[in-house]
């Protein structure tokens, strides 16, 4: 589904990636792992078109990507998740769901005049639509929370909620266990794995704690230093001797 081929990100004369290749293949879920410094949220940042690549190129099926912004990414169903801005903390939880999807009636001065009832109508199918989010993601008891009053753990679930209003194909995940308890990584974990399940999202995950990657992940990707070190099922590329010696220089 995604194929990123030699990719490199220079900052000045410092090699963020240097020159990494993966696939990410529709319907899995695929582990990105490697220790600090690796690369990985750069290489994420390139694909999900945040940062223009130094060199190489990612295509979406046969579609040559590179480069494009994220909306238009956005529009092709592939999604980087970000923490909630901080502009969003004092609207609810529901609220925050409903901004998502660009394009309803409401946008335009014109449209808000002459057009009230085709607002309201708007406005319940996407509050249902929320609803039916929220009770995916188990976190209906906090539509009406403010988003800022949020756990960290409850605020990633919520971002991953805000891929569910639109149509993903594919969602990169950065780091979804930083600062999340254990219950509420398990819960996230299950939704990711219903998501992809049951919705048919493909997920590539950064993550740092190995089990939640093992419960979730195959294949596994390490990177080291802007390479790719291993690729594979999440016990061989955890056992593998490259990837054992690049965590433990670090
Ligand atoms: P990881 O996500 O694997 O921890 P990153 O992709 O965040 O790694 O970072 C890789 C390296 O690139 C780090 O050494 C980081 O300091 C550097 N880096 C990342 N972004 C920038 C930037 N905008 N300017 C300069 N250096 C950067």
């Amino acid at each position: 589904m995604i194929r990123v081929e030699n990719l490199h990100k220079h900052f000045g004369g410092f090699r963020a990636c240097d020159g990494a290749s993966i696939e990410i293949a529709q319907g899995s879920i695929t582990g990105l792992i490697g220790p600090n410094g690796a690369g990985k949220t750069t290489l994420f940042n390139v694909i999900a078109g945040v940062l223009p690549p130094t060199d190489g190129k990612v295509f979406m099926g046969d579609e040559d990507i590179t480069g494009l912004p994220p909306h238009e990414l956005f529009h092709k169903g592939l999604l980087r998740t970000f923490q909630i801005a901080h502009e969003f903390s004092s609207m609810t939880v529901r609220e925050n769901l409903m901004m998502v999807p660009g394009g309803q009636s409401g946008e335009t001065l014109w449209n808000t005049w002459f057009h009230r009832a085709r607002i309201a109508q708007e406005e319940t199918a996407l509050m249902k639509k929320a609803d039916e989010v929220l009770e995916f993601l188990t976190i209906d008891h906090l539509a009406d929370e403010k988003a800022g009053n949020l756990s960290g753990g409850q605020k990633k679930l919520l971002e991953l909620g805000r891929t569910m209003m639109v149509d993903a194909k594919i969602v990169f995940l950065d780091e979804v266990g930083a600062g999340v308890n254990r219950t509420l990584l398990r819960t996230i974990g299950d939704a990711i794995i219903r998501l992809n399940k049951e919705r048919g999202y493909t997920f590539c995950v950064i993550e740092h704690d190995m089990d939640f990657i093992a419960r979730l992940c195959d294949p596994v990707v390490c990177m080291a230093e802007g390479k790719v070190l291993a690729v594979g099922g999440a016990k061989e590329v955890m056992q593998n001797d490259l990837v054992i010696e690049a965590y433990l220089g670090t």
